[in-house]
């Protein structure tokens, strides 16, 4: 697989181009035409596996999809990490792609300054990169609304089995153990599943 197969439009390649990769790797050869089609997934590959733009690129194509036929408040896409680190290493790749189309990511996470977060999540956001606990926190406290939410992904989901959210999601896990087994039946719908 080429790039090339995935469709996508001038301002996203460029934006690969510009960062250097020469082709798809693996888990995106795969995983990418499956969550561009809609489906749900479960992506089984390791890190470094190119696994984040995987999932990074299908958003992107799917908010600017969904935001002409969906006016309205919140983000599009959430995605749920454990780690702050992890969560501020995929906020970068969020802005790094999503800039080309105008595409907004706020990064909530664990301690961070709350009044902060709910400041940049007021001020609207197309992408949500959060950790799941702080999401819950701003939820609660309406600093942002999920209704909109249509493209979610646990990212190292084996690290995070206690939750149970919305819709689409893809899953995207290191290892995939039993209590990942029990998640993905709880919350995903015929998923495709991707092994790398
Ligand atoms: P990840 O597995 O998502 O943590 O990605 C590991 C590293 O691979 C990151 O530094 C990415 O920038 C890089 N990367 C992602 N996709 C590609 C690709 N197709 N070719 C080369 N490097 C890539």
């Amino acid at each position: 697989t080429s790039f090339a197969h995935f469709n996508f439009d001038e301002p996203l390649m460029h934006q690969i181009r510009k960062s250097e990769y020469t082709q798809p790797t693996p888990i995106q050869c795969q995983g990418v035409p499956i969550a561009l089609s809609g489906r749900d997934m479960i992506g089984i590959a390791k890190t470094g596996s190119g696994k984040t733009a995987a999932f990074i690129w299908p958003m992107l194509v799917h908010i600017m999809d969904q935001k002409e036929l969906e006016e309205g408040e919140g983000p599009i896409a959430v995605i749920v990490c454990p780690t702050r680190e992890l969560c501020q290493q995929i906020h970068a790749e969020c802005k790094r792609f999503g800039k080309v189309y105008g595409l907004r990511s706020v990064a909530v996470y664990g301690g961070g300054s709350m009044w902060e977060q709910a400041k940049a999540l007021q001020e609207g956001a197309e992408i949500v990169v959060c950790t799941p606990g702080r999401l819950i926190d701003h939820v609660k406290k309406k600093a942002t609304s999920l209704q909109r939410v249509t493209y979610l992904v646990f990212d190292e989901a084996d690290r995070m089995f206690d939750m149970g959210f919305g819709k689409n999601p893809l899953l995207f896990s290191a290892t995939f153990r039993k209590k990942i087994e029990r998640l993905a039946r709880d919350i995903l719908m015929d998923p495709i599943r991707v092994v790398q």
